[in-house]
């Protein structure tokens, strides 16, 4: 493949949209951009500050002097949050279900899609998140717009729960990940939504490696 070109993924919660792109940045040689894991690092920071997070004003207050690194290491990726290692705690439960109300806040976003864009602008980058295609990179070469049923995706992540030791509840689970679609899929400011060029990939059936190989065909097929 001569160019390397920009992957933009979107989807709903836990549709496998990490894992695939890990695997289809590690094939191609790209760098693999996890724009989740900055929200969720920004949603700790004002967990940990005890504010409001429904409050734009007060969640925005926080942002200037606020530096979030995503470093690829060999376990996949380090997120580092004013020089600190908040790869593990962005994960828990607090964090994940806090996150769609400082995502929501339109000051947040400009902030995140900046950075977002400057991570990409050499191009050869794999990147995930709600909005990757209609906004922050809405002239990628390539759109992937990942789903997965409801219950597949909690079945996923309670699998992936249960792998790290963490305690999960199934149903619950399903629960909380229609949320969050709800939440991310009405907020005001840049929702989730498929764009119009987007391809439209169900992994509901599909294993990790056969969606990988999927991508990275379409990605073959852009780059000529
Ligand atoms: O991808 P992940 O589940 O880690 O994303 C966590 C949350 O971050 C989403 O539920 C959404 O609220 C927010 N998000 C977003 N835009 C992105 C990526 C994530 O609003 N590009």
């Amino acid at each position: 493949m001569e160019q390397k070109i920009r992957i933009a993924i979107d989807g709903p919660a836990a549709a496998g949209k990490s894992t695939i792109a890990k695997l289809v940045a590690g094939r191609l040689g790209y760098t693999y951009i996890d724009t989740g894991a900055m929200y969720r690092a920004m949603t700790y920071k004002a967990l940990r500050a005890g504010i409001d997070l429904d409050k734009a004003s007060e969640v925005e207050a926080l942002l200037p002097g606020t530096e979030i690194l995503l470093k690829p290491g060999p376990d996949g990726q380090t997120v580092i949050l004013d020089g600190e290692d908040v790869s593990g705690v962005i994960r828990t439960a607090p964090v994940t279900n806090g996150v769609s109300a400082v995502s929501a806040h339109a000051g947040v976003r400009s902030y995140m899609v900046a950075e977002q864009r400057r991570m990409a602008r050499e191009g050869g980058v794999v990147m995930d998140g709600r909005d990757i295609g209609t906004a922050v990179l809405p002239d990628a070469e390539l759109k992937v717009f990942m789903t997965a049923s409801v219950d597949e995706r909690a079945r996923r992540r309670h699998l992936e729960n249960l792998a790290r030791g963490f305690e999960s509840d199934l149903g619950l689970l399903a629960e909380e990940i229609a949320v969050r679609d709800k939440k991310d899929s009405e907020r005001a400011v840049s929702p989730l939504v498929r764009a119009e060029d987007a391809t439209l990939l169900d992994t509901t059936d599909m294993t990790i490696a056969e969606a990988a190989e999927a991508i990275i065909r379409l990605a073959q097929g852009r780059a000529d």
